[in-house]
């Protein structure tokens, strides 16, 4: 186990937070580590006081090579990684190979690995065969899968969370017990977008809270994390989102604009304006080309927005209504002009999720005074709420297979990469079909929920480990060079497990 300078040890703590295996405590202020430790260096790396050495291999415990850091493990406990274990002399994968699995069902000769990597280990280092090769028919045609869990240093997740509420600028950056762990990406449609993880935070300062934090989202845990001058998040795959502590529940429909061009006919003869409300595209019903379509012509109204074409306003981020700077649905109404407005026309102002509404009556000075919501208008938001799906938050695991780890399929690594984007081998993980990004290497995406169960960790390289499976024809495996000694059938893999 690794030597603590008593002398230098300030009792701060940070390698008792660090580290994998709970070794480490605190007594009396000064770091104390037990038989857990093995020696994978993390604590060494975190102290700022290089008040932690590495001491000579002890006694009973066996080294891993199944990645550089080269855990020394005490009978009856994990390695770093929590994979490998040393049982009575012996390491052994803790988790039994996911041989059957519950996958998409598809069509097509390779649309399925045989087996999934999911317990398969790591063969290190990567010029050995993979840990498994396995051969099998389908649909009267031999087909290779080969596993591996492959340690990626070049990964990340991609978090999708459906909601409006405003989370912070674009590009600031997201914290994990005060660690930055990633950044705010560009929105997509309806949703914020955030960047966790990646090559250069994973090689920083804090690479072993960003590995863990990319394998928590992936396996489904909740993860908490704060972004830099803006909300507070509680993230989990599958769940609402919490933002600030208030779970959201429902995902905008469209932008205010989109709203309009949905249930312009639902406005006619219930209200004479609408305005909707919406941090991307505020809409204003009346100017709307769909107005014109059930025969409005604009009404004076003018919404609190910077306008962008006939209708459509830019709207401000905040913490209001429709996540705008909006806080008050009377400021939605900037002014209304006399001149063509008539004195006790309705204007209705709701978000574009429909979870809040208001109602006012022009007056005759040309003010708006609130107005009670009638039952035809608390329908007409409703039908706007109902038509919005249940927010929730998404993980999309990305990495790059197109280094080392090819050499434990193949012994042409080009060959290898070349058949992935001509759909000569289908790439999966875990189980779960991926998206390979065009272009050089082998850059994939994987919805994280549709692989099996907690499958994703990490290895204090730092790097997170993801099961890869390659399947492709027998035949073409043999023609990009792989390692045809090797191949199993799936049955004596079965017998092995
Ligand atoms: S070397 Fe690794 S296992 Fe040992 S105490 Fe430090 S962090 Fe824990
Ligand atoms: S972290 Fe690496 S060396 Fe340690 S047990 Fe896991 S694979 Fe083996």
């Amino acid at each position: 186990m690794v030597k603590i300078n008593l002398a230098t040890c300030v009792g701060c703590g940070m390698c008792v937070r660090e580290c994998p295996v709970g070794a480490l405590s605190l007594i009396e202020r000064k770091a104390v580590a037990s038989d857990r430790c093995v020696q994978c260096n993390i604590c060494i790396r975190v102290c700022k006081f290089q008040a932690i050495s590495r001491s000579e291999q002890a006694t009973g415990t066996i080294k891993c090579s199944s990645c550089p850091v080269q855990c020394e493990i005490q009978d009856g406990f994990t390695g770093a990684c929590r994979r490998y274990e040393n049982r009575q002399g012996k390491l052994v994968r803790n988790r039994a190979l996911v041989i059957d699995y519950v996958g998409q069902k598809s069509d097509g000769t390779i649309a399925q690995p045989l087996i999934t990597a999911a317990g398969a280990g790591t063969a290190y280092p990567c010029c050995k065969p993979a840990p498994h090769i396995v051969s099998g028919v389908v649909d009267g045609v031999e087909v290779v899968t080969v596993v591996t869990e492959a340690p990626l240093s070049y990964s990340g997740v991609k978090v999708k969370i459906d909601t409006n509420y405003h989370i912070g600028a674009e590009g600031a950056k997201i914290k994990r017990d005060g660690k930055v762990v990633g950044m705010v990406d560009t929105e997509e449609y309806g949703s914020k977008m955030l960047s966790i993880g990646g090559a250069n935070l994973l090689t920083g300062a804090d690479g072993f809270i960003v590995a863990r934090t990319i394998v928590d989202f992936a396996n489904g845990e909740k993860v908490k994390l704060t972004v830099v001058d803006g909300a507070t998040l509680e993230l989990q795959a599958g769940e609402r989102p919490v933002i600030n502590g208030v779970a959201d529940t429902k995902m905008r429909v469209g932008c205010g604009s989109a709203t309009i061009g949905l249930f312009a006919k639902d406005f006619v003869g219930v209200v004479d304006e609408a305005i909707i409300l919406d941090h991307h595209v505020v809409g204003l019903f009346s100017e709307h080309l769909a107005g014109a379509e059930v025969g409005m012509s604009w009404s004076g109204v003018v919404p609190n927005a910077r306008k962008s074409t006939r209708s459509r306003y830019f709207g401000e981020h905040g913490h209001g209504w429709g996540g705008t700077h909006i806080e008050h649905p009377i400021e939605a109404i900037k002014s209304v002009d006399m001149t063509i407005a008539k004195a006790g026309m309705k204007i209705l102002v709701t978000e574009t999720t429909g979870q809040k509404a208001a109602l006012f009556e022009v007056q005759p000075d040309g003010t708006v005074a609130s107005l009670e919501m009638s039952d035809p208008v608390k329908r007409l938001v409703n039908r706007i709420a109902d038509n919005c799906e249940e927010s929730r938050v998404s993980v999309i695991y990305t990495g790059g297979t197109g280094g080392s780890a090819r050499a434990g399929v193949t012994t042409q690594p080009l060959a290898l990469t070349r058949a992935v984007h001509a759909g000569i081998v289908n790439l999966t993980i875990g189980g779960a079909p991926t998206y390979v990004l065009p272009g050089g290497g082998i850059n994939f995406m994987v919805d994280a929920e549709k692989v099996v169960s907690k499958a994703f960790t990490w290895v204090p390289t730092p790097a997170t480990v993801a099961p890869v499976e390659y399947t492709l024809r027998k035949s073409d495996y043999e023609a990009i060079g792989g390692h045809m000694s090797q191949i199993r059938t799936v049955d004596q893999i079965r017998e092995k497990a």
